[in-house]
């Protein structure tokens, strides 16, 4: 299957999916409003570099990681667009992306202290988007004055670029209740208006938006969205009539094969625990894939997976490296069968949003969870 890999367990990237899902996303977009491809988590486990390179060649404007590292792949893969680091960069770690020159989050006086010598140092002009907490309470300042303050200071040092100011919304996904989200954004633009009183620079890009709050709020698009988890084609909240207006593809679809077959007498348990035993005789198939590869415990007795179109059960716990299934009911089943574990197509189908609800878990995790082991095939 790959030539790169003895596995008899693959995963197949749709880029082209990857593509399309941008398109989507660039149709909602004003012109003038740019998209930020969020390739965080490795591109949520999908590959940052490939999806970063498609979402490029589709138009997405400016990448978002969490962490420096993550924007130094990048770099080192030979990618030059912008980048911004959504998360925290402790001070130290502030000289590294300055002189790679990737933008970086600022909330506290010491990693901008840090930039402007950094930008120094190195002669180069560090880029940085302040954040503002407007209820997510996770990262960023909670004061007008605060972000004031760090907008006043950056701005009496050439070396320095205020690009961008931005928040994080917590609730955007909740399609009961719009009001968290408003709120945040009037919180939002109050600052702005605030700013612009007091006579100082708005960044040319204030944002707000990640994928469900960009189809869901055209009105907030304001400078740039943020696109992630609907660049993999997973619906950002769910509803099912909105899925013939955004119709994301699935990108992720992960295959394994048929290694083993035996029948098993009645009452003969299968796996770890001896969790599995039916009171029939069984015909039971290994694949060679465990939770090693992301496939959660969770799941054991609990998952479906297709074998030759048929929904077929996971028996018994999953193991490490294996996992068993019942085929019993597979009609002309045999070694070396093809089974489809996520994604696939037509009514054999499986969104990783239902196996995340198997999981008692959101899809973000399930595709975030592929283990490094397992082969990424792009197509
Ligand atoms: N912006 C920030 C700051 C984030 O942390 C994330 C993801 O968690 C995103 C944007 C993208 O969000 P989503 O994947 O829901 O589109």
């Amino acid at each position: 299957m790959l030539e790169s890999s003895y596995r008899d367990t693959w995963a197949e990237i749709s880029l082209d999916a990857i593509y399309r899902n941008v398109t989507l996303f660039k149709r909602k977009l004003e012109p003038s409003c740019k998209l930020m491809a969020v390739v965080k988590a490795d591109g949520y486990g999908h590959g940052a570099v490939e999806v970063a390179r498609t979402s490029m060649e589709a138009g997405a404007d400016y990448l978002g990681v969490a962490y420096v590292d993550e924007a130094l792949q990048l770099r080192a893969a030979g990618i030059g667009h912008p980048i911004l680091v959504l998360g925290y960069t402790p001070p130290r770690s502030v000289e590294a992306a300055v002189k790679h020159g990737i933008a970086i989050t600022v909330c506290s006086q010491d990693v901008l202290e840090q930039a402007v010598a950094s930008a120094q140092r190195w002669k180069r002009t560090a880029v940085i988007h302040i954040k503002i907490d407007t209820g997510m309470s996770r990262l960023g300042v909670g004061t007008y004055e605060e972000a004031a303050t760090l907008i006043r200071e950056a701005s009496r040092s050439p070396a320095v670029v205020v690009e961008g100011l931005f928040t994080h919304f917590a609730d955007a996904d909740n399609i009961a209740d719009d009001a968290y989200t408003r709120k945040q954004f009037g919180q939002f633009t109050a600052f702005v208006r605030e700013l612009l009183s007091d006579g100082l620079a708005v960044p040319p890009l204030r944002h707000c938006c990640n994928s469900a709050a960009a189809l869901r709020f055209p009105d907030m698009h304001l400078d740039m969205v943020r696109i992630g988890i609907g660049l993999y084609g997973l619906p950002p909240y769910d509803q099912a009539d909105e899925e013939a207006a955004n119709p994301l593809e699935q990108a992720l679809h992960l295959k394994s094969r048929i290694i083993a077959l035996r029948t098993i007498a009645p009452r003969q348990p299968v796996s770890y625990g001896c969790t599995f035993r039916s009171e029939q005789e069984r015909l039971i198939a290994t694949i060679p894939v465990g939770y090693a590869d992301g496939l959660s415990r969770a799941l054991s007795n609990q998952g479906r997976v297709y074998v030759r179109g048929a929904c077929t059960p996971i028996a018994g716990t999953i193991c490490m490296d294996q996992t068993m299934l019942d085929v019993t009911d597979v009609p002309g089943v045999a070694e070396g069968d093809e089974v489809t574990l996520f994604g696939g197509s037509g009514p054999a189908f499986v969104s990783l949003g239902q196996v995340a609800a198997t999981m008692r878990t959101i899809h973000y995790e399930v595709a975030c969870l592929l283990g490094k082991r397992v082969p990424r095939l792009y197509m």
